[in-house]
Order: C-alpha cells, then sequence, then structure tokens
C-alpha cells in the first residue's frame, strides 16, 4: 500500500510543473504588494529628515547641505515606516529586491539640478514666502503696539 502511495505521487510529480524557478536565470514575477526595497524620487524631496527619523534600524541618512539622500538597504526591514510617514510622498517601496552582494554598501541619491524655469519658480516663491512673512510679522507688531497704547 506504501509504495503504491509513493509510485503514484512520483509519477504525478514527474508531469507536474516545478514548484520551484530557475532564479535567476528566470526572473521573478513580484506582486504589487511585494517588499523589495525603497527608493526616493528626489525630484519632489525637501530634504525634510522625517523618514530619517522615523526608519527604527537608521537605514536613511539625509544630508541636507549636500542635497542628498542615502539608503543602507541591507539594514533596511522594509518596515514601510519611511513610506507612510513622507510628508512629499516621494518615497515608493519598489516590488524588486536588492541583489546579493559581498559588502554591504549605500545608494546615495542626489537632488537634480534646476531648470532655469524651476530656479526662476522656486525663487518667486521664496519671495512671496518671505513677504508673507513680513507682512504678518508687521500686522503682529502694529496689533501689540496698539494693545500696548490701550493699556
Ligand atoms: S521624508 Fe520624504 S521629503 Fe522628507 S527627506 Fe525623507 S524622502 Fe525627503
Ligand atoms: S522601510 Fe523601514 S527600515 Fe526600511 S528604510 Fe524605511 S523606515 Fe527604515
Amino acid at each position: 500500500m506504501g509504495s503504491f502511495h509513493l509510485t503514484k505521487m512520483s509519477l504525478r510529480n514527474l508531469f507536474k510543473k516545478p514548484a520551484t524557478k530557475m532564479y535567476p536565470v528566470v526572473a521573478p514575477t513580484y506582486t504589487s504588494r511585494s517588499k523589495g526595497h525603497v527608493t526616493c524620487d528626489m525630484k519632489e524631496c525637501i530634504l525634510c529628515n522625517i523618514c530619517e527619523k522615523r526608519c527604527p534600524t537608521h537605514a536613511i541618512a539625509v544630508n541636507k547641505p549636500d542635497e542628498t539622500w542615502s539608503i543602507d538597504n541591507f539594514s533596511c526591514i522594509q518596515c514601510l515606516s519611511c513610506v507612510r510617514a513622507c510628508p512629499k510622498a516621494c518615497l515608493t517601496m519598489e516590488p524588486d529586491y536588492t541583489k546579493a552582494a559581498f559588502t554591504k554598501s549605500t545608494v546615495t541619491l542626489h537632488k537634480p539640478e534646476l531648470t532655469p524655469e524651476e530656479k526662476a519658480a522656486k525663487e518667486a516663491a521664496e519671495k512671496e514666502k518671505a513677504e508673507r512673512i513680513a507682512k504678518a510679522k508687521a500686522a503682529k507688531a502694529a496689533r501689540d503696539a496698539a494693545a500696548a497704547a490701550s493699556e
């Protein structure tokens, strides 16, 4: 009875598709929720540092003066905290895995150079913000002065 069952199983397995794939010759298929590696859209990133603070394994490093965002993929535990915390939604979990390597390495991304139009738009936005702040400060000073005069 046992050998009959074994023969049946062996014959069935002979004609079945293999349960494993010849990776890396055959590329794996990823689902939309596969957790592979985190990447950053540097055009959108404002270097606010929130992702670095939220990362439980200190895998992310943001360098504001150099305008760079780095990740040590070998320390990342794919918890998605950084992706959820990013205020600009510029972090994404890509489905493909980090390739095996002999040494640990860090991926560093740089802010792209702005086009002349983008530079002009940024300067205009900064000027407008500075004007708004100055106006608000002047209004507050006027209110404080009026309050002090009425006392
Ligand atoms: S949280 Fe988002 S915007 Fe802020 S530094 Fe990280 S990637 Fe950039
Ligand atoms: S997914 Fe988690 S561990 Fe990986 S970089 Fe983001 S916060 Fe850090």
